[in-house]
Parts: C-alpha cells; sequence; structure tokens
C-alpha cells in the first residue's frame, strides 16, 4: 500500500510551492520509507517552515506578442537577463535551506518539490489569448511555468535517483498536470527536463520544470493536427501514437526496451542524434491518466533508459526530455496520446549537433546517425547499466 504524502506552502512573494514525499511502504511491503504514520508526520511538519526571506514583489510578468507572419505567439521574458546562473553550490535555490542560504525551499530537508519560477516566461496571472490575434497583438504572459526538484541533493542527476524518489517525480508530474490543466485559459502542459549546460541549463541542481501554455504551442500543434488526422480516417477506432508504437514493436529493429505497460524505441524518422520514444501501451492523454501501476513501471523503465543514455560515452549525455501530453483543447485531446520524447544534440564523445540553416531556419532535419544503429547501441549499453543500477538504487536517501 503506497501513499504519496502532498503539502503545500507559500513563499515571501506569495508562490506556492508544493512538498511531494516518497511513498510509505507498510512494513509488510518490505519496501523502505517508513510507516505511513512516520511519513504522515515529516511530510505536515515542511510546510510549517516559512520563507524567512524579506517579503518581496514577485518578479514583472512578461508578454506574449502574436507573430502575424508565422501565426505563432512568441513570450517577450526581458527580466528573465537577471536570472541566477550557475551559482556556485553554496548560493544553490533548490538546495534545503540553512541559515546561510535561505534558498527557495523553506524547509530543512525535502524528497521532490515543485515551485512557482521566479524567473517565469509565462504567469503567474492566466486567462483567454483573444480570439483574433494580428500584429500588433500583445497580451501579459498567461500561464505558468514551474520547477520540480527532484532531490534535495545537489549533484548527482535524475538517473542516479533511487526507483522509489523517480516514482515520487512521477506523482508529482501527475498531479501537477492535473492541477494546472484546471487553470483557466491552459492549452498545453508540458513537463520536461533540460539537462546539461551544453544545452543551456542555469542550475546545475538536479531539476526539470513544467511549462502551462495558454496555447498550443507549434510543435505540439503539428503533432496534435497529425493526431487528430489519423484518429477521423480511422473512425475514432485507432491512434497515430498507437499504431506507431505497434509497428515499431512488430518491426523490432529499432526497440530499446519492452515493458508490460510502456516501450521504448528509437523513431523511424528520428531527428536527432540521439532520439528515444517512452510511450504507454494504452492510449492515456497525459500523465495524470496514469494508473498505479502504470507509473510504478514509468519510473522503473525511464531510469533505465536514462542509464542507458549516460553509459553511450564516458561523460554524461546532455538530453531534452520533452512529455508530449494531449493539448486541452475539445477538438484536439481525443486523439492525443501521451508519450515521452526523450532527444539529445550529441553525436560523438566530443562533438555536439546545432541547429544551423536548415533545421533552424527551415526546419528540416538531417540526422548524421541510423536510427537502427542507435537503437543498437542503446540496447547493449543495459549491460553496462545493470552494475550501475545496483550501485546507485536507493543511494538516494
Ligand atoms: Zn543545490
Amino acid at each position: 500500500m503506497r501513499a504519496h504524502s502532498i503539502s503545500q506552502a507559500t513563499l515571501a512573494d506569495g508562490r506556492e510551492l508544493y512538498y511531494f514525499d516518497d511513498a510509505a511502504v507498510d512494513a509488510a511491503d518490505g519496501g523502505p520509507g517508513g510507516t505511513d504514520a512516520a511519513a504522515q508526520r515529516l511530510g505536515s511538519r515542511r510546510p510549517g517552515f516559512a520563507d524567512r526571506r524579506a517579503p518581496g514583489a514577485r518578479s514583472a510578468a512578461g508578454e506574449l506578442r502574436f507573430d502575424a507572419l508565422t501565426g505563432e505567439w512568441v513570450a517577450i521574458a526581458a527580466h528573465r537577463q537577471s536570472r541566477t546562473h550557475l551559482p556556485p553550490a553554496d548560493e544553490c535555490p533548490l538546495c534545503p535551506s540553512t541559515p546561510e542560504n535561505p534558498s527557495e525551499i523553506p524547509a530543512p530537508d525535502y524528497d521532490v518539490v515543485v515551485f512557482e519560477n521566479r524567473f517565469p516566461s509565462l504567469g503567474p496571472d492566466v486567462g483567454q489569448l483573444p480570439a483574433q490575434p494580428a500584429w500588433g497583438t500583445s497580451v501579459p504572459a498567461y500561464g505558468r511555468c514551474e520547477v520540480v526538484s527532484f532531490t534535495q541533493d545537489h549533484t548527482g542527476s535524475f538517473s542516479s535517483l533511487g526507483e522509489v524518489r523517480a516514482r515520487t517525480v512521477v506523482e508529482a508530474w501527475a498531479a501537477r498536470t492535473a492541477a494546472l490543466s484546471a487553470l483557466p485559459g491552459i492549452r498545453q502542459v508540458f513537463p520536461f527536463e533540460n539537462r546539461g549546460a551544453q544545452i543551456g541549463v542555469t542550475l546545475h541542481h538536479p531539476h526539470g520544470q513544467i511549462y502551462a501554455y495558454p496555447y498550443v504551442p507549434p510543435r505540439a500543434a503539428v503533432l496534435a493536427a497529425a493526431a487528430r488526422k489519423y484518429y477521423d480516417d480511422a473512425g475514432g477506432r485507432d491512434t497515430l501514437t498507437g499504431s506507431l508504437l505497434r509497428a515499431e514493436r512488430t518491426d523490432g529493429s529499432r526497440m530499446v526496451l519492452e515493458g508490460r505497460h510502456f516501450s521504448a524505441y528509437v523513431p523511424f524518422a528520428a531527428r536527432w542524434p540521439l532520439e528515444v520514444h517512452l510511450v504507454p501501451h494504452r492510449q492515456v492523454a497525459d500523465l495524470a491518466g496514469l494508473d498505479g501501476g502504470e507509473k510504478d513501471e514509468l519510473a522503473r523503465l525511464y531510469l533505465d533508459l536514462l542509464r542507458r543514455l549516460d553509459a553511450l560515452y564516458p561523460t554524461p549525455t546532455p538530453y531534452i526530455a520533452a512529455w508530449q501530453q494531449a493539448p486541452l483543447d475539445k477538438l484536439l485531446r481525443p486523439a492525443g496520446y501521451l508519450h515521452l520524447q526523450l532527444t539529445s544534440p550529441r553525436r560523438a564523445a566530443d562533438k555536439l549537433k546545432y541547429l544551423a540553416g536548415s533545421e533552424a531556419a527551415m526546419g528540416a532535419f538531417i540526422n548524421d546517425t541510423t536510427p537502427e544503429a542507435v537503437a543498437e547501441r542503446l540496447r547493449d549499453a543495459a549491460d553496462t547499466t545493470a552494475a550501475g543500477t545496483t550501485g546507485t538504487e536507493g543511494s538516494t536517501r
């Protein structure tokens, strides 16, 4: 019997923060985590730690401008120029608070924490975008940007978390997806992780983010339109992502791993030197729609996948882990199908792919690797990670 305890606190400038505690596992289950009662006590004391920083005004909101040339929205967030950039460890805003470092997290310890970004691209206000935007249309940057800290430990990465902790992060993603989806005007909720200073990470502490957009972002809109067309052509009886999953499992040459509820493969037309899609076997709109058994397996397989990625080279591989969820749009949502797109620009131990002319200006990707060869390397990486998995399992508290 597992239960994740969730509790809310408020930071000095009014931002919301949520503590997600590792599941308490009954002694009968033989797992780590102590008793439910102990976890409840621990969970309930954390919101009691007040933010001791001086109450301050929130960062100024940015704006959304309509790009008439493309029909896309652009967030103008000049206030983000002053955001914290690779601070030293003793000034880390994601470490638990100490007397010397009153951080973003008031409690002296935590498992997983989610809070509103101090320098958001979107928010804090939410609302509807105008239905007929044109050149010159500008609105407050409605929406929400949240930070998800995976652990109180400053070093390491998602892949070095234990399985219990990874499961808590999955729970946090699901709970925040549900909560953000319910905010007025939100059209897309996007949990993601940028890992590696090479791709622009500004804090080393292991963390991800969740953006809640007041519109369906361009790439999500392209995926959603293709999904909707396939769904309509199939009379509402099949999904595009489901059909691709079946095709990849039948073909087999690009499969990386197969579980009971999820499978991962390098897509047939991968755009990045490293690209893997992790897909649930059942059509589910978003992380909030997964059941307990699916979340358990997701935590395990996602760790497996990340460890394979890190086993490819002597140094950690930078990546973007992007959760594609169904848009909150009556027309698009029925065809939507949750999946992870894990991509990396790394094409060799010492080389990164840069998005240059063809990709950046034309959106036309050229991949210097073959998806089949990448899949084979990731399958073989399991041997290397087996030792690592044993070594790191449970090491994070
Ligand atoms: Zn830290």
